[in-house]
C-alpha cells in the first residue's frame, strides 16, 4: 500500500472515530438533558393536578377533566391517575379509565416518595403526596413527541455530519498526504533514471532543512561517492588495460617474429629472453594489479596489535632477499621505553606492503640503492620515515604521485607501474594514518608514515 494511501486512512480513522465518540456523548447528554426535562414537566402537572383535586374540594372531576386536556401545556398522550390509601383509583384524567399500572409501581412509589421510569415510549412519574393525614399516589405519564422529534433531527444532523467530516478528512488526508510525499515520486522518477552513464544526476534540495530536503543531501552526497569511486574504477581499468597491453604486444610480435622468421639459435634465445622480461613484467604488473584491489574494501577484516619495528624488518628482510643490491637500514630515533609507543591495531600482511613499497621505492629511484628507515613516535602515534639520496620528485607531482598510475617524468626510465603509493596511501587511511612526503629534485625523498599507536 501506498505511504500516501496509509497516512490518508490513518489520518481519517483518527478524526473519523474522535468525531464518533463527541457525536455520541452530545447525542447522549441531550438525550439525558430531554429525559430530566421532561421528568420535572410531568411532575409539575401531577402536583398541579393533585392541588386542584384534593385540596380544592369544589372542583367537579369532569371539569378537571376537560382543564387537564385543554390547557395549552398538555402533553401528548397524557395521563394523571390519583390513588388513594388503598391503592384504589380516585381520579384519572382519561374516561376510559383504563389503568395499566400494577401495585408494584404504587408500593414503589409509597416506598421512595418519588419515582421516575419509563413504560414502553412513555415517560412516567410517580409521587407520594400527603394531606391531612391520606397519602395520595399521583401518577403522572406522557410521550414526549416534540423531544423525541427533536432527538430524531439531531441524530439525523450528526450521522450526516459525521459522513461528511469522513469524507471530507479522507480528501483532505490524500490531499496533505500527496503534497507531503510530491517531492517523494519527484525523487523516485528522478533516481529510476539514474545508470552508469549519469551518474552526475542529483536531486533537488530545494526542500531545504525538512526531512525531505535532508534525504536529498543525503542521497546527493552518496552519488558524489559513487562517481568518485566510479570514476576511480573506469581510470583504473583503462590504466590497467593499457598497462596490460604493452607487454602483450611486444609478446605478440616476438612470437610472430620467430615463427615468421628463419632464424638462428641465438637469435631464438635472445627472443625468448625477451619473452622472460615481458613474462616478468606481466607478473609484476599483475601482482601491483593485486595489491591495488586487496585494500579497496572499507575496512580492515583482522586487526590485530602489531609492533611496526617488527613489520620493518620482515619488509627490509623480504626485500634484501629478492634484491640483494638493495641497502637498507632500520634505526630508531629514540628508544621506545614502552612498546605500546610503536605497536598499532591494524593489519599485518597490509602494513607489510605500505614498507616494501616505500623501501623498495627508494633504493629503486637513487643510484646508491639505499634506504634509511627510521622509527619515532610522539604522544599519539607511532612514525616511520623512509628516506633516500635518489632522483627526487619535481614539486608539482608531490600530490599526484599518490594517484593510481600516475608516474613522474623524471621516474619513467626506471621500471615501475605506478601503483604501489596509492596502496600504500589507501592502507595507511584504512588505519587511520597519514602519509606525507618532502623531495627536493637530484637530492633525494623522505616519505613519512603516521599511524595511531595503542598507548
Ligand atoms: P612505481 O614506483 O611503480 O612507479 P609508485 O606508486 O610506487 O609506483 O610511485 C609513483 C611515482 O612516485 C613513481 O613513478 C615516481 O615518479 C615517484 N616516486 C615514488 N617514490 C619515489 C622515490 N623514493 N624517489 C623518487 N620518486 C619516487
Amino acid at each position: 500500500m501506498k505511504i500516501q494511501t496509509k497516512i490518508a486512512i490513518q489520518f481519517s480513522l483518527i478524526v473519523g472515530s474522535l468525531l464518533a465518540v463527541f457525536s455520541f456523548v452530545i447525542y447522549q447528554l441531550f438525550a439525558e438533558f430531554r429525559e430530566q426535562e421532561y421528568y420535572d414537566r410531568l411532575k409539575s402537572k401531577a402536583i398541579t393536578t393533585a392541588q386542584l383535586l384534593i385540596k380544592v374540594d369544589e372542583i367537579d372531576r369532569d371539569l378537571l377533566k376537560i382543564i387537564d386536556k385543554n390547557t395549552l401545556t398538555a402533553l401528548v398522550d397524557e395521563k394523571v391517575l390519583v390513588f388513594d390509601q388503598q391503592n384504589k383509583l380516585f381520579y384519572s384524567s382519561l374516561d376510559d379509565h383504563v389503568i395499566h399500572y400494577g401495585n408494584d409501581l404504587l408500593n414503589r412509589v409509597r416506598k421512595e416518595k418519588y419515582v421516575e421510569t419509563s413504560d414502553d415510549e412513555n415517560e412516567v412519574v410517580g409521587l407520594l403526596y400527603e394531606l391531612n393525614g391520606q397519602n395520595y399516589v399521583i401518577l403522572a405519564s406522557a410521550y414526549d413527541k416534540f423531544g423525541h422529534s427533536k432527538m430524531a433531527n439531531l441524530r439525523d444532523i450528526l450521522y450526516s455530519g459525521l459522513v461528511i467530516s469522513i469524507l471530507v478528512t479522507v480528501l483532505l488526508g490524500i490531499f496533505f498526504a500527496g503534497n507531503a510525499l510530491g517531492p517523494v515520486n519527484q525523487f523516485i522518477s528522478q533516481i529510476s533514471t539514474i545508470t552508469a552513464n549519469n551518474l552526475r544526476e542529483r536531486l533537488d534540495e530545494r526542500h531545504g532543512k525538512d526531512e525531505i530536503g535532508q534525504l536529498a543531501a543525503a542521497f546527493n552526497k552518496m552519488m558524489y561517492r559513487l562517481e568518485q569511486s566510479f570514476e576511480l574504477q573506469k581510470s583504473f581499468v583503462s590504466h590497467a588495460s593499457h598497462e596490460l597491453r604493452t607487454p602483450l604486444a611486444a609478446l605478440k610480435s616476438e612470437v610472430e617474429i620467430s615463427l615468421d622468421e628463419k632464424l638462428s639459435v641465438a637469435q631464438h634465445r635472445g627472443i625468448l629472453e625477451n619473452i622472460r622480461k615481458d613474462i616478468n613484467r606481466l607478473i609484476a604488473l599483475s601482482n601491483s594489479l593485486l595489491q591495488i584491489v586487496r585494500p579497496l574494501k572499507s575496512s580492515i577484516n583482522s586487526a590485530v596489535e602489531v609492533r611496526i619495528d617488527d613489520v620493518v624488518f620482515q619488509a627490509q628482510d623480504d626485500l634484501l632477499l629478492s634484491k640483494p643490491e638493495y641497502r637498507i637500514s632500520v634505526e630508531y630515533a629514540k628508544e621506545p621505553e614502552n612498546e605500546k609507543h610503536i605497536t598499532i591495531l591494524g593489519d599485518e600482511p597490509l602494513l607489510k606492503t605500505v614498507f616494501t613499497n616505500l623501501i623498495s621505492n627508494a633504493c629503486k629511484y637513487s643510484a646508491n640503492h639505499q634506504a634509511l628507515v627510521a622509527i619515532d613516535f610522539n604522544e599519539t602515534h607511532t612514525l616511520v620515515s623512509v628516506q633516500d639520496e635518489g632522483i627526487g620528485i619535481p614539486e608539482e607531482d608531490l600530490t599526484a604521485i599518490f594517484e593510481p598510475f600516475y608516474r613522474s617524468k623524471n621516474a619513467l626510465t626506471i621500471s615501475g607501474f605506478g601503483v604501489g603509493l596509492s596502496v600504500c596511501k589507501r592502507i595507511v587511511e584504512l588505519h587511520k594514518g597519514k602519509i606525507h612526503v618532502e623531495s627536493q629534485l637530484q637530492h633525494g625523498s623522505k616519505f613519512l608514515v603516521e599511524l595511531p599507536h595503542i598507548l
